[in-house]
């Protein structure tokens, strides 16, 4: 006799959701980063793995991959135990709170006038000239400095204003087209991540309150852009299953924040984007890539601002990415 709820598939449990008030307490004690490597974070972890204890305690933030580490079922195999969660967690979380304290307070507590917006505009100047800097000629001598260019930009998240900020997804759409014939999945990341964090995006829940202008909306569509670099390179070029995953996940935050703000100009370029790469990837042997860009782009009209469950095959293989046979072997 068929009976699909006696299987343990996760899938069909329902999970009781975590209070917003929690979720967002534990996101905001995180900054958004995963507690163990300190990579953008994906998901809220119950450490104890019962998923009704919302206990402040009980929770981590995560990226896709620890949280997938910290999952496995039985002591012996896994790696990040409850024990060793709270140490990082709780390491996390210092590091993060002492961060925020004020920077600019002059000794003897006198606050110093600055024109701000003179101060904004040099300042921007002064991004735009560094990212064009480091992303011209070091970007380029090999991975492992690739990838110290790239963490070097996030000194520039939260001093840079528009200009600059477009001047580095700029930058981050030119490297992210340039290097399709071998980036690894962990550099993919990493773009994707930072044009996320440049991205007008303080919520993929809540309403913004303030106007979408036209500069943010120039953000979003080259942002935009680079997750279809992602997703094409990653499928096509490079049949590396994580990469389409970090283009598709960059490519659904933007989505998500269009349809919670009602953004309807993105919400058409969307689309069509979304039509273009599903027409495109219409081709033998790139199934898998369609189905996970198919999960992501009907995850928006769940109402679930969560990254969509992806089927076990799926998920082993953006885990364990098969990458295609380099010539000459
Ligand atoms: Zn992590």
């Amino acid at each position: 006799m068929k009976n699909h709820a006696t299987h343990t598939n996760r899938r069909s449990v329902r999970r009781p959701k975590i209070p917003q008030s929690i979720a967002e307490e534990v996101m905001f004690r995180a900054q958004m980063r995963c507690c163990v490597c300190g990579d953008r974070g994906d998901q809220i972890h119950h450490i104890d793995l019962d998923p009704t204890n919302n206990q402040l305690e009980n929770l981590v933030f995560l990226c896709y991959k620890d949280h997938n580490e910290a999952s496995i079922k039985g002591s012996l195999q896994r790696r990040l135990t409850p024990e060793l969660l709270r140490k990082f967690r709780d390491d996390w979380y210092d590091k993060v709170k002492s961060e925020r304290r004020p920077r600019y307070s002059a000794p003897g507590g006198d606050s110093i006038e600055i024109d701000e917006d003179r101060l904004r505009l040099t300042m921007d100047a002064m991004i735009v000239l560094e990212v064009r800097k480091a992303l011209s000629a070091r970007f380029w001598e090999d991975w492992e400095t690739a990838k110290e260019v790239l963490s070097s930009l996030h000194v520039y998240v939260n001093i840079a204003g528009a200009t600059a900020s477009l001047a580095i997804l700029e930058g981050l759409h030119h490297v992210s087209e340039a290097t399709r014939y071998s980036m690894p999945g962990d550099i993919a990341r990493q773009i994707a991540d930072l044009v996320f964090d440049f991205l007008p995006i303080p919520s993929l829940r809540q309403k913004q309150h303030s106007v979408i202008g036209e500069a943010q909306l120039q953000l979003f569509r080259v942002g935009a852009e680079v997750a279809d670099n992602l997703i094409y390179d990653g499928a096509v070029k490079l049949a590396d299953l994580q990469i389409v995953f970090e283009g598709a996940k960059l490519l659904w935050q933007i989505h998500q924040f269009a349809f919670v703000n009602e953004v309807e100009a993105l919400m058409e370029s969307l689309e069509e984007k979304y039509n273009r790469l599903f027409s495109t990837l219409n081709r033998p042997g790139l199934q898998n890539a369609v189905r996970l860009l198919r999960l992501f782009h009907d995850q928006v009209a769940t109402g679930v601002p969560e990254l969509p469950e992806l089927p076990d095959d799926l998920e082993h293989e953006v885990l364990n990415p098969k990458r295609r046979a380099r010539h000459g072997g």
